[in-house]
């Protein structure tokens, strides 16, 4: 690995990977890619997953296909930088802002979304011109191996490698030094990749997780309510039933408009799964056995068992938990402290809706924050007085596909950002580049200090060029004259 990972150095200090031409071929690789083994890619999301095609296609395949289509369309101009206006002092100069590329990166992901969470980093980092190792989880066995055939057989091997494996050469690996590590997963291993990267001072970017809130409101219009229950049942256990960062992980309610709300997904849960969600192949199943003995302890919790409303059943063969609800499961239980990541949705009751602030903020900064409401003071306070990854109104997990807007965390939730120009962005160094001309070499800038040098010094950082003229021929004094004159 480590010889691979050298020469993969190698080839990156060739220059190759920085031509515009090469990414091009590269992202053009990737789309060719997806749109040859797509059928191949939805069989292993579903060998993994149990996700249903159509759901794979719209989390992962149809979103990347976009991306790279962005980037395709974007390249050149992101390349080119930009303009950056400079100070009147720096008269005769220009400034600009080139963006370069990092080098050698890694990208480490996570298994909920093994394409999307791995491809959408890769098409930053081709895109931006670097070299790139990727590792994605071994948790998704099907997905990382044809991860490794796909890229290996459409993209420059010499610049872009999977390595398959687990945490043991996700150690090997960190041990390398990188340009930047780009890692998609836990908290608790995030700390690992970033005490890693710390050896190197290597940049990191961390997608990590947390628990994501969801405040309903008390809708007075049946069809908002019915909306919102949809929205909030579609996004909770139809993507990747509930395993995913930016799943609704509990909704906040007030007291009395609870039952109507829990009422509404339960229809909602109902049409979309069906009376027996077990044989309904649009549920995804838990990905193995230690996570679903993970989320059924979570049910287990005897408070939490005693606040269940709707589901609760498991097969632990077949890896399928029902769509589940519980309202006001105890705070200090572990569904209540813990990151959910599966199809059981505690609902917790407030007196007052704006209690929910307080709520959110005296837990860790999540991901995404989603609020369903048409009051316009609530939406202010809640967007301005929280602080999470994103925020939605209205809607759950939908700001995944926007790629103008930027995709990440903050706090506990993690930091970094990426897709569409963010993804270019934050595998790129934007480099200061100054040209500055032989002429207009003002004498003032230069020793030997003396008093009417400190007055134009000060009238060239704080005046006009019509200012400087007037302290040039003695008509004006500079604000601190007095103070300086004394020296
Ligand atoms: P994880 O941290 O266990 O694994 C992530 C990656 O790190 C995998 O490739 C894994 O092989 C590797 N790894 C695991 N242990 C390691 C170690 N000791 N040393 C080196 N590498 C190691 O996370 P996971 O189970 O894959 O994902 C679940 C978590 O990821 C959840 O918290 C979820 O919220 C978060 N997540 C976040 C995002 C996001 O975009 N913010 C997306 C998906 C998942």
């Amino acid at each position: 690995m480590e010889r691979e990972v050298s020469g993969m150095r190698k080839y990156y200090e060739s220059g190759k990977t920085k031509e515009a031409s090469w990414r091009e071929s590269q992202l053009k690789g990737l789309r060719s890619a997806l749109m040859e083994k797509e059928e191949d890619i939805l069989k292993a999301l579903k060998q993994d997953l149990g996700k249903h095609h159509v759901e794979a296609f719209r989390d992962e395949v149809g979103i990347l296909g976009r991306s790279i289509d962005v980037a395709l369309k974007s390249l050149r101009r992101w390349m080119a930088g930009r303009e950056a206006k400079l100070p009147k002092i720096a008269v005769l100069s220009r400034a600009d802002i080139v963006p370069e590329p990092l080098g050698l990166v890694l990208i480490m992901s996570s298994w909920n979304f093994p394409f999307g969470l791995s491809l959408e980093p890769l098409i930053g980092a081709i895109a931006a011109g670097n070299a790139a190792v990727l590792k994605p989880s071994e948790m998704s066995p099907a997905c990382s191996s044809l991860l490794a055939t796909i890229l290996a057989s459409y993209l420059d091997n010499n610049a872009i490698k999977v390595f398959q494996g687990g945490p043991q050469l996700g150690q090997q690996l960190l041990c390398q030094k990188w340009d930047k590590i780009f890692f998609t997963g836990s908290a608790q291993v995030g700390r690992i990749v970033m005490s890693a990267a710390a050896q190197h001072l290597t940049p990191v970017t961390l997608e990590l997780g947390g628990k994501c809130p969801a405040v309903v409101d008390s809708l007075s219009a049946s069809w908002d309510t019915q909306v919102a229950a949809k929205r909030i049942v579609s996004a909770k256990y139809g993507s990747c039933a509930g395993q995913a960062c930016i799943a609704i992980d509990y909704v906040i309610v007030e007291r009395n408009f609870a039952p109507v709300l829990v009422e509404s997904m339960k229809a909602w849960i109902n049409k979309m799964f069906g009376e027996n969600p077990k044989e309904n192949n649009s549920v995804a199943r838990v990905v193995n056995k230690q996570h679903f003995s993970r989320l059924k302890n979570l049910l287990d919790y005897p408070e939490a068992k005693n606040s269940l409303v709707f589901g609760g059943s498991m097969d632990e063969d077949s890896l399928f938990i029902e769509p589940t609800i519980l309202v006001d499961p105890p705070l200090e239980s572990e569904i209540m402290r813990e990151e959910i990541f599966g199809p059981l949705l505690p609902i917790i009751t407030v007196e007052k809706i704006e209690d929910s602030i307080q709520f959110i903020k005296s837990r860790p900064k999540p991901l995404a924050i989603y609020a369903f409401t048409n009051n316009k003071t609530l939406q202010r306070r809640m967007s301005s007085e929280t602080s999470s990854g994103s925020i939605v109104f209205n809607d759950a997990i939908v700001q995944y596909v926007a790629d103008t807007i930027p995709f990440g965390g903050v706090g506990g939730s993690g930091f970094g950002k990426y897709h569409g120009k963010f993804s270019f962005d934050t595998f790129s160094h934007e480099k200061a580049v100054m040209q500055r001309s032989f002429y207009t070499d003002f004498w003032f800038r230069h020793p030997p200090w003396t008093l009417n040098k400190f007055q134009l010094l000060q009238a060239a950082y704080n005046l006009d060029y019509f200012g400087m003229l007037l302290v040039l021929l003695g008509l004006k004094k500079t604000r601190r004259y007095s103070i300086w004159a004394a020296m």
